[in-house]
């Protein structure tokens, strides 16, 4: 058999070998395992002298600093329990601006002197970490003689054990910031635009009449897409190995179109692999709620109950690692880029986001009927207004290398910014605009036609799958973060331009009511006003169409259809001022960001463009050569002028794609117009190298072909 077919009889004779979990009794406690790795507040309860505990709580619920005198009974404790699980080292766990976690591990143990160890943990050592992490991504705010970088605990987000067959690893989730205070992380900027979100929704919600909320937390739940594939074929593929997607291969003659796959009953080898993620993340308190198949060939989803944002994105952060181990026990590599694939959809990361106050009110929960509702319209209209008012930034809050293959591209989400509201909530913001009070539509049942299947009701709005921010019930559903991307930097951005938006109201608000009008009518003014100024960023049409890019030029919305386009925004006025009025990041910060990511991408097109070059060289003009010498031997020269002149061209490609890779042709000015060269000339050169190679994969004998097919790592499972 040749080799390649010989492979795929390997990947799909997978089986459980005996190491299957099995299914214990789920009655009886001890068999239940969420958040049995976390110090959890049961845990802290139980383990930690009364008057540390609550402290600790007050800073949960209020956001009030902790004081640092309780640490040292905090890090005791935690040290107790870790070790209890079989922790023999701590790591401070934080989130450098490379979009992945990091972690330095220290032991427990120190030498006591007289040739024994010890375990201590002090707390200090819990509060305050110095890594030096002189190598991670700064953007300027550190020059390496001044490398020193320290993490700081984060209270908020619980401490948790991460298991390893030879031993427990103690994680504490820490901020990361210059010896100067500057963020050198995502999780700083999103715990101070969540304060400021709490600030700016607070003082509303006192106008508003609801005076017992103390603090408004953000909330986010993130559906996440991604593939599964079987490892043979991704060690095979060095395009996959070094840079998540396939720079190679040829359209396979079945795709999609059938949507067979869709919802489609679970494959035996990925539901136990589904399982076995769940079982470790319900150990680390991450709720995972909902797994299905996606669209695209081997392409899945899975989605978390909603958390407050900072622990909703430590817990995204961990359940992407969490999924990339644990394929690897089932023969399986989780794919989480963008584009792994060609021609084929792609994987994002959908956005859940909401309000909600200490007291347990959703902000984005209409009333009965939406027109009632007030407060519910108040701060939806809050959101209209700072999604249409930063629509750029918002955009370039997504932007990657990765990103770029999806966004703009028709699939899911354009590159444009609009809001999808459904037809009923548009119906009112309308009514109010028009003055028209408009009963809401009476509540319907949706009839099954047989007396057999229960009425359903009726939801005022029908989805919209093709819009980037769309409203589904309680909460915006932000649809364009990428799928390997940490939500913080998206949220943060979100959360600001909110609180701004929130805080612009609520002034206007004051006047009003100033002015001795009732509640009612002074809210209606307000959300009258926002939306008749911010109604152009509302649309309920295919976001995919020719048409909408049209009509949404028109309107004057931007279209940023690549990275170098869209990052600058991240450094406009407008951006740089509501940043510094929020404290979320100062010029300074921003400007880093701006110029870690610009560089991020231009690293990310070198990379592939490399990789190409190389595959291209080394192992497909062989492999086609290698054919058209067996051709020549048998002399069929119709043959040979079919593949020879393909050769030709995929010499010629290349030679291009080569040069373009070139360091001294590449301009190093400055980051902005390296980015842009990299998408101008870079990647139409690879994609070049690309197009003629795909055509010799449908001209090569299958035998020769270097490279596993698209027909074959999508398909079998
Ligand atoms: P769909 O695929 O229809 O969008 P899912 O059930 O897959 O729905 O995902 C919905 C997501 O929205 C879940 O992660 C859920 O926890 C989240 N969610 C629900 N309510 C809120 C809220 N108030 N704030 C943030 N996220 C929420
Ligand atoms: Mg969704």
């Amino acid at each position: 058999m040749p080799r390649i077919r010989q492979h795929n009889v390997t990947a799909a004779r997978w089986s459980s070998n005996g190491a299957a979990l099995g299914s214990p009794d789920l009655t009886i406690a001890d068999n239940q395992v969420f958040g049995a790795n976390v110090f959890s507040p049961a845990v802290q309860r139980r383990r930690l002298p009364k008057h540390v505990y609550k402290a600790l709580q007050r800073t949960l619920a209020k956001g009030e600093a902790l004081d640092t005198s309780l640490a040292d009974a905090v890090a005791q404790a935690m040290k107790e329990w870790a070790m209890e699980k079989g922790a023999t080292h701590y790591t401070h766990w934080f989130q450098p601006l490379t979009g992945s976690t990091a972690e330095k591990h220290d032991s427990f143990y120190a030498p006591a002197g007289d040739g024994t160890a010890l375990a201590e943990f002090s707390g200090k050592e819990l509060i305050q970490g110095e890594p030096d992490a002189s190598s991670f991504p700064t953007g300027g705010i550190r020059a390496t003689f001044e490398a020193r970088g320290y993490t700081a605990w984060d209270p908020t987000s619980p401490a948790f054990i991460l298991e390893n067959p030879n031993g427990a690893l103690l994680c504490i989730p820490t901020a990361f910031t210059s010896w100067t205070g500057e963020a050198l992380d995502h999780k700083i900027p999103l715990l101070r635009s969540m304060d400021a979100l709490s600030g700016a929704a607070v003082r509303a919600l006192g106008l508003l009449g609801v005076e017992d909320a103390s603090r408004v937390f953000t909330t986010i739940g993130c559906e996440q897409e991604y593939f599964l594939i079987d490892e043979q074929y991704y060690f095979e593929r060095p395009d996959l190995l070094t840079t998540g997607r396939t720079l190679f291969g040829a359209k396979p003659p079945k795709g999609h179109e059938l949507d067979d796959h869709y919802f489609g009953s679970i494959p035996e080898r990925i539901l136990a692999y589904m399982l076995e993620v769940e079982l470790e993340l319900a150990k680390l308190g991450v709720p995972i709620k909902t797994r299905h198949n996606e669209v695209a060939p081997n392409q899945y989803e899975v989605a978390p109950i909603f958390e407050n944002s900072n622990v909703g994105a430590d817990h995204q952060m961990i359940t992407m690692q969490i999924m990339q181990n644990t394929a690897r026990r089932y023969g399986l590599v989780c794919l989480l880029h963008e584009k792994p694939f060609a021609g084929v959809n792609g994987s994002g990361k959908h956005n859940n986001w909401s309000m909600g106050t200490d007291t347990g009110l959703n902000l984005l929960e209409p009333g009965d009927t939406p027109a009632e509702n007030l407060q519910f319209l108040f701060f939806c209209a809050a959101v209209i207004q700072a999604v249409n008012k930063y629509q750029a930034l918002l955009r370039a809050s997504i932007a990657s290398a990765g990103q770029d293959h999806r966004l703009g591209a028709n699939e899911a989400p354009p590159a444009i910014i609009s809001i999808f509201l459904g037809a009923e909530l548009e119906k009112v913001f309308t009514a109010i605009e028009t003055g028209k009070v408009q009963p809401s539509k009476p509540g319907s049942f949706l009839g099954l036609g047989t007396p057999v299947l229960p009425p359903l009701p009726l939801h005022g709005g029908d989805r919209n799958r093709t819009s980037p921010f769309a409203f589904t019930g309680n909460k915006f559903e932000f649809r364009a973060l990428g799928s390997s991307q940490s939500p913080a930097f998206p949220n943060t951005v979100l959360n600001t331009i909110v609180a701004e938006c929130v805080d612009e109201l609520t002034d206007k608000l004051k006047a009003a009511l100033k002015g001795s009008a009732t509640l009612e009518k002074a809210v209606t003014a307000v959300v009258k006003e926002a939306w008749s100024a911010n109604k152009q960023i509302i649309f309920d049409g295919d976001g995919y169409s020719e048409a909408w890019h049209k009509e949404a030029e028109k309107r004057g919305l931007v279209n940023l259809r690549t990275t170098p386009e869209a990052l600058p925004w991240l450094i406009e006025k407008q951006t740089i001022a509501a940043f510094k009025k929020y404290k979320v990041l100062s010029k300074r910060e921003l400007e880093s960001r701006y110029e870690v990511f610009t560089e991020q991408y231009v690293m990310n097109i070198n990379i592939e463009a490399e990789t190409a070059a190389s595959i291209a060289r080394t192992m497909v003009l062989p492999a086609a050569v290698r054919y058209l010498n067996e051709l020549r031997a048998s002399g069929l020269e119709d043959l040979i002028g079919e593949v020879e002149p393909r050769i030709k061209e995929l010499h010629y490609a290349l030679v291009k794609l080569e040069d373009a890779n070139l360091h001294e042709n590449q301009p190093d000015s400055s980051a902005q117009k390296w980015a842009v060269y990299m998408r101008d000339t870079v990647i139409s050169a690879m994609e070049d190298v690309r197009e003629v190679a795909d055509r010799l994969e449908k001209l090569v004998a299958d035998d020769r072909w270097p490279l596993p097919k698209y027909s074959e790592m999508l398909f079998i499972k």
